[in-house]
């Protein structure tokens, strides 16, 4: 078991595990049209020594597991040092990105492999180069993917095509599937489309107003994929189901999300929240007590990141979901 992993599994047992995603800068290249932040001034980024900071007092609060988001995290000019301190403090890392071609800059990819990243994940919303492009409005963005997948094969990190559920796919999974997959990724995640109150991380957006009976067919779909051999989706069925019975009536939601609790959000003023769905902060990083994280369980949306990580604190309810996360994704840690 390496360190990182032993470090989850540790906390785990204690009961105090906790997973964050830590948004470095507002600063994006891409102008998503169900995302909000791209717009916003002034653009800030992170102070980096509060950074190294941040990353210490959350590892000392259980965080185990993080995601560098933004705006596009990469574009932080010590983004490489934040990871690193990440990996000192045995947490294991994604970055998040959406302008694929941020890993072809600086030796970037390599770099990131020196500091101890363990998975970049990419945006990948459509295996057709035009609706890519047009989704991102980013020209070229299929040939920056392909050669950014290259250079990430070269190293030892390990590649995620990050697919939102939106209204050009969700009754397209298993094409966009097969397409991450002949691209080279080792993994594909979903995100399941949701319209935050925050006012700090803003999603919403026509291209995501699917309806409730939609994402449930696609969602269903995404299960059925899930009983193919080799199938490289990380998102666990039984999680899946769970969301599935949100939509239909939330009161059937068997698993409720631990946001704050286990999963969290840290936005470029170091401000921790729930997670990116709901505007208030439990206080501020820096200078917060670790008991302000101990809020109530909810079960107010379908925010894929927050609800599928809640389902592992379960308790023994949660034994399926760890049994299938050990089968199908052993390898991502
Ligand atoms: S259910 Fe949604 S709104 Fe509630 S904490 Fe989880 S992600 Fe946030």
């Amino acid at each position: 078991m390496n360190g990182k992993l032993g470090n989850i599994v540790k906390n785990y047992l204690k009961g105090n595990l906790r997973c964050a995603e830590f948004a470095l800068t507002n600063a994006c290249i891409a102008k998503c049209s169900f995302c909000g932040i791209w717009k916003q001034t002034p653009k800030v980024y992170v102070d980096t020594d509060k950074a190294l900071r941040a990353i210490d007092r959350l590892a000392d609060f259980g965080v185990a597991h993080m995601c560098f988001t933004g705006g596009e995290a990469l574009l932080h000019p010590h983004a490489v040092e934040i990871v690193e301190r990440a990996s000192k403090r045995k947490i294991n890392s994604a970055m998040l990105l959406a302008a694929p071609q941020l890993l072809l800059r600086n030796d970037m990819a390599k770099r990131l492999e020196a500091a101890g990243n363990d998975l970049v994940s990419i945006s990948f919303d459509s295996g057709d180069p035009e609706i890519m492009a047009q989704s991102r409005q980013i020209e070229n963005i299929m040939d920056d993917l392909a050669r950014a997948l290259e250079a990430v094969r070269k190293t030892r990190v390990k590649t995620m095509a990050s697919v939102l559920i939106w209204n050009g796919n969700f009754d397209k999974l298993k094409d966009v599937c097969d397409e991450a997959v002949r691209m080279g990724f080792d993994f594909i995640s979903l995100n399941y489309p949701t319209f935050s109150e925050s006012t700090v991380y803003e999603l919403g957006g026509e291209g995501i107003s699917l309806s409730p009976e939609q994402l449930i067919q696609s969602l269903e779909s995404a299960i059925e994929l899930k009983k193919k051999k080799g199938c490289r989706i990380i998102n666990a069925a039984s999680s899946m189901r769970n969301i599935v019975n949100y939509l239909k009536d939330p009161a059937s939601a068997r698993y409720h999300c631990f946001g704050g609790r286990h999963v969290m959000f840290v936005d470029w003023f170091f401000d921790v929240y729930p997670c990116m769905q709901l505007p208030d902060s439990l206080g501020n990083i820096l200078t917060m007590e670790e008991k302000a994280l101990d809020i109530a369980p909810c079960n107010k949306c379908n925010m894929s990141w927050y609800r599928d990580l809640s389902t592992f604190f379960h308790g023994p309810r949660s034994l399926p979901m760890i049994l299938e996360a050990a089968a199908s994704s052993g390898k991502l840690l």
